[in-house]
């Protein structure tokens, strides 16, 4: 279903009425998780305000260790939705487990499958329960066949709203993160039909590497940014050593227009 030779036209995904694909980007911006409703307004509005089209923001947290922040649950999902309606932005949030896939469908606009959680094929398979457009980001050491092929799970199941998102994968390099495809956005959009993100704070994990890899990225015919943003990033429950703070986000997606047309 997702094989470019069957459907040769890039397909345009329809996130609450913001096209992703065929030439239009998603410009995903938010903190890694919801902290407060402050917070998450707060970023919201200014990430808005340097054109950002969607607020990205973890309400479930996958975290490596189980004594870490594991995310305000049901109450971040709140939290982003009275965000949602201060800026009027789709919000973006990653559901880890089929329990609420019923309040996801009914209040999340993109919802995103981490990285973690690619090749759970029990959760892929319930996907097909909602029409809402998933975000389906790469597994830490996916193939792109593995990757393509759950694109294909959530596809059979019933749902075809898919975008993919390379954030990264893990290499024998430490220094960073992870290390970022960029060949990862040729490859899938030759092979697929689907569009194309790139999340470069998870793949480097240094805020100061979000730049040049946005743009690198962009180059590379990226349909979209997912970029973590953070009002005050050395006091971030997850994540800030990764995370822009507005300005910074601001002024790269000012250079970014002068690249391509983005939104
Ligand atoms: C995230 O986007 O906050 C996240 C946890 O990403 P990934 O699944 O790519 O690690
Ligand atoms: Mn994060």
């Amino acid at each position: 279903l997702a094989n470019r030779a069957f459907h040769p036209e890039d397909t345009i995904i329809d996130v609450s009425g913001i096209p992703v694909g065929g030439g239009h980007m998603a410009m995903i911006a938010g903190p890694c998780s919801v902290e407060s409703e402050e917070q998450v307004i707060d970023v919201a509005k200014a990430v808005k305000e340097a054109g950002a089209n969607m607020l990205r923001g973890g309400a479930f947290k996958p975290r490596t260790s189980p004594y870490s922040f594991q995310g305000l649950g049901l109450e971040g999902l709140e939290m982003l939705c009275r965000a949602k309606e201060e800026t009027g932005l789709p919000i973006v949030t990653e559901l880890m487990s089929g329990e609420y896939l019923d309040i996801f469908d009914e209040k999340v606009d993109l919802i995103q499958i981490g990285a973690r959680n690619m090749q759970n094929f029990d959760l892929l398979k319930q996907l097909g329960r909602t029409k809402r457009p998933i975000l389906l980001k790469r597994g830490l050491n996916a193939t792109y066949e593995e990757w393509i092929m759950s694109a294909e799970y959530i596809m059979a199941s019933g749902n075809e709203n898919v975008i993919l998102c390379e954030r990264g994968v893990r290499t024998f390099e430490t220094y960073t993160r992870n290390t970022l495809d960029l060949q990862a956005i040729p490859v899938l959009k030759k092979m697929t039909h689907l569009p194309v993100v790139v999340d470069p704070s998870h793949a480097g994990g240094k805020w100061w590497l979000v730049d040049t890899m946005a743009k690198a990225a962009l180059a590379a015919g990226t349909d979209g940014l997912m970029i973590e943003v953070h009002n005050n990033p050395d006091c971030a429950l997850c994540d800030g050593g990764q995370s822009l703070k507005p300005e910074k986000y601001a002024v790269l997606l000012e250079q970014l227009r002068r690249i391509a047309p983005i939104v």
